[in-house]
């Protein structure tokens, strides 16, 4: 999948670029297989340079990344960036089987049925995803296809260039998680040094993976390495600060802290109340009251993921999930899995992106990696497809 994809032969390594809402992120490479990773870096994102994922202050967000890139000494011109969820569409669809070079016009055709912006007006892109010979003659086959307002592609095109950098792909969050999880959705354990004591879905079982960010959230379901259904969600991490600016009439930066300091996705045990309440906030932001405002966004958050799993059994068909994979800065909220587990009755755990990436080098804090691993998933994703071409 890429919007733009400058077929340079080869093709350079390319560092992986995610502007967040709340964080620019960075993702450098080494090629190899596994590749290794040579940077993991973040900054936070200047505020009020973005609304609805896309930036609307350009220099100021590209004025951070330039920092960021030359405090780590990060020189690679090339990077692999992604257009904000908010922006992207994608849809599994079922064509008549055909040839490639006639499936472009097909898929502009369809794609005008279910793409919620004037076709003219979008970057469209697509990917076939049944090996067409084990389909008959007059037989149909499934092909995602994907979009976003070409507005949105050309921003991000902006906002890398006036950091310096020539993007070479622009990709879909979505897709670019799923790439960088591939360790717990395949098996894939590219790094033999992180191979004990990690599950992963067996051949066969079906996953969902939810990506939750400050301002966009992602719910996919996956067979294997095949996507089954990827839909936006509307409750993000952010909604949870906004829900505690709120009840404490407080500023978005405050309501933050206290989200991080103090907030539960499950009720707080005594064990909990005790070692929070170990702080002069402690009559204010005692862990009851924090969950008491918290509760109603998670609930808000249930409902949309099972409002997503009608969606695709209506489409499709029973499903059963065997594995739920948290990702996305959200994913830290404490005792997010549990609360999500015991709402939907499946295993749900934090997902390990690191498993795809050599990360036993010199340099490379394992301690803040391991504490960030669920917002350098998308970055990382985004590196992975700069290292080894793969969609
Ligand atoms: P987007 O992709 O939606 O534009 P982003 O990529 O900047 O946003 P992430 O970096 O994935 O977002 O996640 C940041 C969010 O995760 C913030 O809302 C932040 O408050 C939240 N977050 C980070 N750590 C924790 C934590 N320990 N507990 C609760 N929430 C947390
Ligand atoms: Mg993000």
């Amino acid at each position: 999948m890429s919007f733009i994809n400058r077929l340079l032969n080869p093709r350079p390594a390319a560092i992986g670029v995610e502007i967040g809402t709340s964080a620019i992120k960075v993702v450098a490479l080494r090629a190899g297989s596994p590749p290794s990773l040579q940077h993991a870096v973040m900054i936070p994102t200047p505020i009020g340079s973005m609304r609805d994922g896309l930036v609307v202050e350009p220099q100021a967000v590209a004025t951070e990344l330039r920092n960021l890139l030359n405090e780590h000494r990060i020189t690679t011109k090339y990077a692999v960036t992604a257009v904000p969820n908010q922006s992207a569409v994608t849809r599994n669809i079922m064509v008549p089987k055909m040839e490639r070079k006639d499936l472009q016009e097909a898929i502009k055709w369809e794609a005008e049925r279910y793409i919620p912006y004037p076709i003219d007006e979008v970057s469209l892109d697509f990917d076939v995803l049944d090996d067409p010979n084990t389909i008959p003659e007059n037989g149909q086959m499934e092909v995602v296809i994907a979009a976003a307002p070409t507005e949105a592609v050309a921003r991000q095109v902006e906002v890398l260039r006036l950091a310096g950098l020539e993007p070479t792909i622009v990709d879909l969050k979505s897709f670019a998680a799923l790439r960088a999880l591939r360790g717990n959705l395949l098996g894939e354990h590219l790094t033999k040094s992180t191979l004990t004591g990690t599950n992963y879905t067996e051949a066969g079982e079906v996953a969902l993976v939810m990506e939750i960010g400050a301002s966009s959230s992602v719910i996919n379901l996956v067979r294997g390495d095949r996507v089954l259904m990827t839909r936006n969600i509307n409750v993000s991490a952010d909604d949870f600060t906004t829900a505690l600016q709120k009840a404490f009439d407080l500023d978005f930066t405050a309501a933050e802290d206290v989200k991080l300091g103090y907030a539960t996705a499950t009720t707080p045990t005594e064990d909990e109340e005790d070692l929070l309440n170990f702080d002069a906030s402690r009559e204010q932001y005692s862990p009851a009251r924090v969950f008491e405002v918290v509760r109603p966004v998670l609930g808000d958050l249930i409902t949309e993921i099972r409002r997503s799993l009608e969606f695709y059994r209506v489409q499709s068909g029973d499903v059963v999930i065997d594995r739920t994979f948290l990702a996305g800065g959200g994913a830290k909220l404490r005792g997010l899995s549990a609360a999500i587990s015991d709402a939907l009755g499946f295993r749900v755990e934090v997902a390990s992106p690191w498993l795809t990436v050599q990360t036993d080098q010199a340099g490379v804090d394992t301690g803040y990696l391991q504490t960030n691993a669920p917002e350098f998933t998308v970055p990382l994703g985004l590196a992975l497809r700069g290292v080894t071409g793969r969609g």
